[in-house]
């Protein structure tokens, strides 16, 4: 433990070097087959681009591949460590009994068929606090963090009166059970446990808990038009997701509810914890999509030079649009949901006489069309990227991985 501190301290150490270097944003974010005729409406291109896209967004460093490849090489050798350590480790502690039948049904918490709307219903409403102690406890984190169960149950109502501040049919604490129950199964499936460590995995569960955090069931489009105060507060940029992961840390100062308590100081507040699930938030603007994943397609020209928290950042985001990937009747019930609270935000825009925006017209909008646009452009793009990087991430560790438990048997 102590060498592998030190060995990625002065990896630390090195890449500062090469991070941080601000690059221009290309312009032709927006896919081609986008700006041409074709068959989706004009309507639905029109709310992809104004939604998905961005010309202002900051985009983190390029590094200097050559460094990068042999610095690659320790950083293979480390996780190859961390990788047989987890092989090796238990996962679930038990440090709490959970009702019975909630126990049973996390059973399936590794599927992607996973029904999340069924926990909620056993659980009395509490799937946000249960996917959260769970996923904490199954990674052994509640115990190496030292986080005091009282907390982390304050923490986790506190997360969920938030969640239901407006009602939300849609943003609500199931979708950020959602998020998180679908973010475990990318990282089991993947092998990705085996690349982070615990910090790493710690600040993506949290992320994915606290990503929508008192939503206002309204878009970011609908607070710079209304002039919202939260707009106000965060000059209309990423203005929703700057609230929610915000609102997350403010609710760590209310009483009984650090559960960063005990966090060495290496931890926390240390920059790289703070930052990731800042970044990790952030990234789920949805006007950073399209930007995103063109950035790591072309990224992955080059996979040596990949990112481990872009990487991590287009995970949550891909856990967050899980469920038109999902089953049909789960994909259902999550569009439905959507449909109801984009309407309300067009009868709300009819009243004050704005303009509506996309897919907020009761009387007009074509649900199934714009799912199949959704799919089309914005889906099967980012898991195309995603799975690629999963095999580029995997090949080296795993092969590291088994060089190394040859070498020490
Ligand atoms: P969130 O607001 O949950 O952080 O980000 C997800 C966003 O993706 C939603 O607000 C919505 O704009 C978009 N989204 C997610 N699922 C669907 C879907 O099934 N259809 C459409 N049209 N948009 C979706
Ligand atoms: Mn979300």
């Amino acid at each position: 433990e102590h060498i592998r501190r030190n060995i990625e301290y002065a990896i630390a150490v090195m890449e500062s070097r090469y991070v941080n270097r601000v690059v221009e944003i290309p312009d032709d974010e927006v896919p081609a087959t986008l700006s041409g005729e074709g068959p989706v409406p004009p309507e639905i291109k029109r709310w992809l681009v104004q939604t998905f896209t961005s010309r202002r967004a900051d985009v983190r460093g390029r590094k200097e591949s050559e460094t990068r490849r042999s610095l690659r090489s320790v950083v293979h050798a480390v996780q190859a460590g961390m990788f047989v350590e987890r092989m090796f480790r238990k996962t679930s502690v038990g440090v709490q009994n959970l009702p019975p039948e909630v126990q049973e049904h996390f059973k399936n918490i590794d599927s992607w068929s996973y029904d999340v709307f069924e926990l909620d219903r056993i659980s009395d409403g509490n799937s946000l606090k249960f996917v959260f102690y769970e996923l904490l406890n199954k990674y052994d984190l509640i115990r190496k963090f030292k986080i005091p169960l009282k907390s982390l149950f304050a923490y986790s109502a506190r997360l969920q009166r938030g969640y239901r501040k407006y009602n939300n049919r849609y943003h609500n604490p199931i979708h950020a059970a959602d998020v998180a129950q679908s973010l475990n199964c990318l990282l089991v499936s993947s092998g990705f446990v085996h690349w982070l460590s615990d910090l790493e995995m710690f600040s993506m569960i949290m992320a994915a808990v606290v990503h929508d955090l008192e939503h206002s069931g309204t878009t970011n489009t609908f607070h710079t038009n209304t002039r919202s105060p939260l707009a106000q507060m965060y000059n209309d940029k990423s203005v929703l997701e700057n609230h929610h992961i915000s609102s997350a840390f403010r609710l760590l100062n209310e009483e009984d509810c650090d559960i960063l308590v005990n966090f060495s100081k290496d931890d926390y507040p240390s920059k790289e914890a703070r930052t990731l699930m800042i970044d990790m938030v952030l990234a789920t603007d949805m006007s950073q999509h399209f930007g995103q994943v063109k950035k790591l397609q072309s990224n992955l020209q080059h996979p040596e030079s990949l990112e481990k928290s872009r990487a991590m950042c287009l995970m949550i985001h891909s856990a967050d649009i899980n469920h038109p990937s999902k089953q049909w009747e789960l994909h259902c019930r999550w569009t439905e949901r959507l449909v109801v609270e984009f309407f309300e935000q067009g009868d709300q825009e009819r009243k004050l006489g704005l303009p509506l925006s996309p897919l907020c017209d009761r009387h007009t909008t074509m649900v199934a069309q714009s799912q199949i646009g959704f799919m089309d452009y914005v889906i099967k793009p980012t898991y195309d990227v995603l799975f690629d990087i999963f095999r580029n991430v995997n090949g080296p560790v795993v092969r590291d991985a088994i060089l190394s438990l040859r070498r020490a048997s």
